[in-house]
């Protein structure tokens, strides 16, 4: 892959700033990428948590980006050699990335079309002309048509791909809004970026960008039928040839048990003795009152995508069944309200954590026996490859990314690495977990299970390796 030069421009990427799994791709990708030789470079708004927390190089670039009737200032920062952070403080200085207490900011299309623009301009201002821009998700939609209208003559080898993370969010703004983008009104058409009437950030990259990713195989299947779609599977089914998915992998030197400073007791594969260690420390700060009984773990955004109202429907049979559980989580308020009614109800069986707690999550990871994913849709998931690293076995639903990388768990020939079910509902669930217990009551069968689930290679390598090859065939076919 002789001088493959690529660009990565996220919303949001470790160490940085992180909301959920879009971050760790990100960040883990662009430095996976560099470990193959590739020159790969991050570009992501300069937030003010960034900017509060890490010592970040003024390149002392600056450039103006217009904006309907006005002209924006922004200027770009660099962190190692290999992260740029566009600065404008008018739009990301503040707390919270996309929104606050009060809910999603009001100008996020002002702030991302912005964004989108000014990825291209820091390319060309730091003078890199990558062979591929990797889009990540609605808040880089806009690059691959700017790609291909007002940059052309920039970047005229240039191929995108846009990758989707998650079809839910497609960033839907106002028609007026497109008098921001500084497009030709041409493009916002049924067939363009246009969706009933309103801007759709996402369309805009689905339709613009030479190719399209999604984060695992199953999920590129799903978004092309109206249940996973979100009324953008008539987009997918037109682009289906230039559709790849590619399963994330995880940081292995971020995620690992043997060297986690935030794990009370390291252990890893041949030395578990660890494990047992963290499991009796979570127990304590969860305040079990049965700390040997079997511990299930979630650690997620409260939200429906991640099934929390079926989950909160199984808890009585669950915690009946002998299980404590342990919750890590913010998102809408009706389910975090309803996990604090559930703490209060089983004292000592089921604990509630509100909020992002980084170090917290660690010891879930490592202390917990499950974890439990009973997600409606997943494109990939990242908890469940963690929670298996950390010798965690997890109990999903069968969909997206949790079908592509849990194997089901076979009771005769003791083969799998978790317990999968395919319909979203208590019983299912519960059923899956009494699968999973009754596994457990057998250590021998458990540990077995356990050491498969951390044998398992989630590491970025073979996934940086189908981004490379896909770049690859991108570069060629735009330079014949
Ligand atoms: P999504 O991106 O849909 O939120 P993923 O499973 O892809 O879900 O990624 C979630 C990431 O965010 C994981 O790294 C997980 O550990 C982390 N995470 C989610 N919720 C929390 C929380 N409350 N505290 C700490 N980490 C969290």
């Amino acid at each position: 892959m002789p001088d493959l030069r690529v660009l990565i421009a996220a919303s949001e990427a470790v160490p940085f700033a992180k909301t959920g799994g879009l971050a760790d791709v990100a960040g883990s990708l662009n430095k996976a990428l560099r470990r193959h030789g590739v020159d790969s470079r991050l570009v992501m708004p300069m937030y003010r948590t960034v900017r509060e927390s890490f010592e970040l190089n003024d390149t002392g670039i600056e450039f103006r980006v217009p904006m309907g009737m006005k002209e924006i200032s922004a200027s770009v920062y660099s962190y190692a050699d290999s992260v740029y952070m566009i600065r404008a403080d008018e739009f990301f200085d503040r707390d919270g990335l996309y929104g606050d207490a009060l809910g999603e900011f009001e100008d996020n299309s002002l702030r991302y079309i912005f964004f989108c623009r000014a990825v291209l301009e820091t390319a060309r201002a730091i003078g890199f002309s990558p062979h591929v821009i990797h889009c990540n998700d609605w808040h880089t939609g806009l690059v691959p048509i700017y790609a291909k209208t007002l940059y052309r003559d920039v970047f005229p080898e240039m191929a995108t791909l846009m990758s989707i993370h998650n079809m839910g969010y497609q960033g839907l703004f106002p028609a007026a809004d497109m008098a921001l983008t500084g497009l030709a009104m041409e493009w916002f058409t049924p067939s363009g970026i246009e969706f009933y009437g309103k801007l759709n950030m996402l369309k805009a990259g689905l339709i613009g960008a030479d190719a399209l990713g999604t984060v695992s195989v199953k999920y590129a299947r799903e978004i092309a039928t109206p249940e996973y779609g979100w009324g953008l599977e008539g987009v997918i089914r037109n682009r289906v040839a230039d559709m790849h998915g590619i399963v994330n992998g995880i940081d292995y030197a971020e995620y690992d048990p043997m060297t986690d400073p935030a794990v009370p007791k390291t252990f890893g594969p041949r030395k578990m003795a660890g494990k047992r260690h963290c499991k009796m420390e979570m127990s304590t700060v969860c305040g079990f009152s049965v700390p040997d009984a079997p511990v299930a773990c979630i650690v997620s955004r409260l939200s429906y995508q991640k099934g929390m109202d079926v989950f909160s429907g199984s808890v009585r049979g669950l915690v009946e069944s002998g299980l404590n559980i342990a919750v890590l989580g913010s998102g809408e308020d009706k389910i975090e309200a309803s996990m604090a009614e559930i703490a209060a109800r089983y004292p000592g069986r089921f604990f509630f954590r509100r909020g992002y707690d980084e170090r917290l999550s660690r010891l879930f990871y490592a202390g917990s026996d499950m974890i439990v994913i009973p997600s409606r849709y997943e494109p990939c998931g990242l908890t469940q490859m963690i929670a298996m690293r950390y010798g965690t076995v997890p109990v999903a639903r069968s969909t997206g990314g949790l079908a592509d990388t849990i194997e089901d768990y076979e009771p005769v020939k003791c083969t799998g690495t978790g317990f999968l079910f395919e319909e979203l509902n208590a019983s299912s669930l519960t059923c899956a977990i009494g699968r999973a217990l009754c596994v457990y009551s057998d250590t021998k069968n458990w540990n077995a299970l356990r050491d498969a689930c951390m044998r398992r290679d989630f590491s970025w390598d073979a996934s940086a390796g189908k981004y490379i090859e896909l770049y690859e065939t991108l570069r060629n076919r735009r330079q014949t």
